[in-house]
């Protein structure tokens, strides 16, 4: 039996007037398990109008209480953390343990956005002039809408929605049509925990459903995470309706390995980086950059043992490292990659294609199956190193030294993680400080930053001025109004027309 997937509008479920739907497919056996409707214009305006009705009284309780909410929604949370990290397992496909771990990412959030009240305070100055006091308020925007990916179900929308609500704004959220369940999980667990009607809505849908929240007149910032044209696109036409906009885009993500580093460590790290998720993390590792004449040839023997010994099961499995791609269309365009290196002369180590899908387990065969792939001597003008394949491809590039690393991930257009192994602090310091990498790793693979310190990348891994969570999270969901202020004593003074100085 097939489960409708609707929108969640007012604090309750509500069926798409557009008539339209778009399957759900569990990745690993490709069977259709649900369908979710498409959200109309009419349907998304009627999200946003619930969120404006829900913003006076939401926004005008204390952080105090506020927070209280959410801290009733992290109990649940963690009562509930299995069930969520099943559901993104049935419809994303990665590993069990590795849903964990995406649930748990998100609920740091969660536990940061706890601490609003304190998130909140902000600056003081006492007698700026003679019996003028002058401080600084944050208040929240209003309605915010969060559109998100298909990779991180769970913990992308909880980059964006656990602060805004904090803040004292109300959201609407926009999940991936790929794996929609998760959204209206969580949207019951808010209402569960308290959280008033229409603070919290989610519309379903695709591409009609975002351009109706881009140009809606009564949403005023939008948080966008997926593909570099979308957050390109997202960006333009939200900020040309005049709205505050944060797009996170696509990523290259290069680890760089010196020939002083532990090669163990190295082919462990490019082992989870690459394939971890089924290399469908912004994260990701893609690209291995070995420096000088052997290092390569110290690791590639372990890596390539290693990525055909890999275990690619259904993410059900215990024993699971890798689990499906995501859907067919994502598994043509990583094969169709893996033919443009072949053609374009890499060398390919490791062919992830033609993986039988049996050998995921039972009623696995007609899932999007595919192995690791592993290509040597790619170079710096192949489509391979230059577009992000979000897949299981990991791209080894040979340079001759440290400065031809850092100029070559430089010169890259994206700019979202990077990575270096070495045992030189030096090397470590300098590279951590000319890379042109929102995200940077010392011996770690995925630099994720924690809740408090914000996640974003550089170049076109990011349109917007402000990152996701931590304290620019905050700035995001909140305008800074500065109040100055006298009492009567100094107003008996007269008018004053000259600019007003210390005095
Ligand atoms: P996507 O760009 O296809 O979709 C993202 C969102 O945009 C979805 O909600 C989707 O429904 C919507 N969308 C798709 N096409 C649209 C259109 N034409 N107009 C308006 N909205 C549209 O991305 P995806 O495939 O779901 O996710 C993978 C991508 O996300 C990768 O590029 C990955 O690097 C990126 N990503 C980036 C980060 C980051 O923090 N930088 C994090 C996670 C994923």
């Amino acid at each position: 039996m097939t489960n409708t997937i609707v929108n969640w509008v007012s604090g309750a479920l509500v069926n798409s007037t557009s008539g339209q739907q778009l399957p759900v497919y569990n990745p690993a056996t490709g069977v259709v398990t649900g369908q979710v409707q498409l959200a109309s214009h009419a349907d998304v305006n009627a999200a946003v109008a619930s969120a404006k009705a829900a913003f006076p009284a939401w926004s005008n309780l204390s952080p105090l209480r506020r927070s209280r909410v959410l801290n009733k929604f992290l109990a649940l949370l963690n009562e509930h953390r299995d069930d969520l990290a099943r559901l993104i397992t049935a419809e994303h496909g990665k590993v069990f343990s590795d849903a964990q771990g995406e649930v748990m990412r998100g609920i740091e959030i969660v536990e940061f956005a706890c601490g609003a009240p304190q998130l909140l305070k902000t600056d003081f100055s006492d007698q700026v002039s003679t019996n003028i006091d002058n401080w600084t308020l944050r208040q929240p925007l209003g309605v915010v809408t969060g559109i998100t990916p298909f990779n991180f179900p769970v913990m992308v929308p909880m980059w964006m929605f656990p602060l805004a609500l904090a803040t004292g704004n109300t959201f609407v959220l926009k999940p991936s049509p790929i794996d929609p369940s998760p959204s209206l999980f969580m949207a019951k667990l808010l209402k569960q925990a308290g959280l008033p009607d229409g603070v919290f809505n989610v519309v379903q849908g695709d591409k009609e459903a975002v351009n109706a929240l881009l140009e809606h007149p009564d949403v005023e910032a939008i948080s966008f995470v997926g593909s570099t044209p979308i957050a390109n696109h997202i960006y333009e036409i939200g900020a040309r309706h005049g709205k505050r906009v944060q797009a996170l885009g696509g990523a290259k993500n290069h680890l760089v390995v010196m020939p002083d580093a532990d090669m163990d460590q190295v082919v462990d790290a490019l082992m989870g980086a690459a394939y971890g998720s089924a290399g469908e993390r912004c994260m990701a590792v893609s690209v291995a950059v070995f420096v000088g004449e052997n290092t390569a040839e110290q690791v590639l023997p372990k890596l390539i043992e290693r990525t055909r010994a890999l275990k690619v099961l259904n993410g059900t499995n215990n024993d699971a490292e890798m689990g499906p791609i995501v859907s067919r269309a994502a598994h043509q365009r990583i094969t169709g990659y893996i033919e443009q290196g072949v053609a374009e002369g890499a060398t390919l180590l490791v062919d992830g294609r033609g993986f039988d899908g049996e050998a995921a387990g039972e009623g696995c065969g007609d899932g999007f199956w595919m192995g690791g792939t592993l290509f040597d001597h790619v170079t710096r003008d192949m489509r391979i190193y230059k577009e992000e394949i979000f897949g299981p491809v990991l791209a080894c590039v040979r340079v001759k030294d440290f400065a031809e690393a850092v100029a070559l991930i430089n010169d890259h257009e994206f700019g979202n993680g990077v990575s270096c192994y070495t045992r030189d602090g030096h090397v470590a310091r300098e590279f951590g400080r000319r890379i042109q990498v929102g995200m940077v790793g010392i011996n770690v693979p995925i630099p994720v930053p924690m809740a408090w310190h914000g996640f974003g990348g550089w170049k076109k891994s990011l349109f917007g001025d402000m990152h996701a969570y931590g304290e620019e999270g905050v700035r995001f969901y909140t305008k800074q109004k500065s109040i100055m202020q006298r009492w009567p004593q100094a107003t008996a003074k007269g008018a004053e027309f000259a600019m007003p100085t210390s005095h």
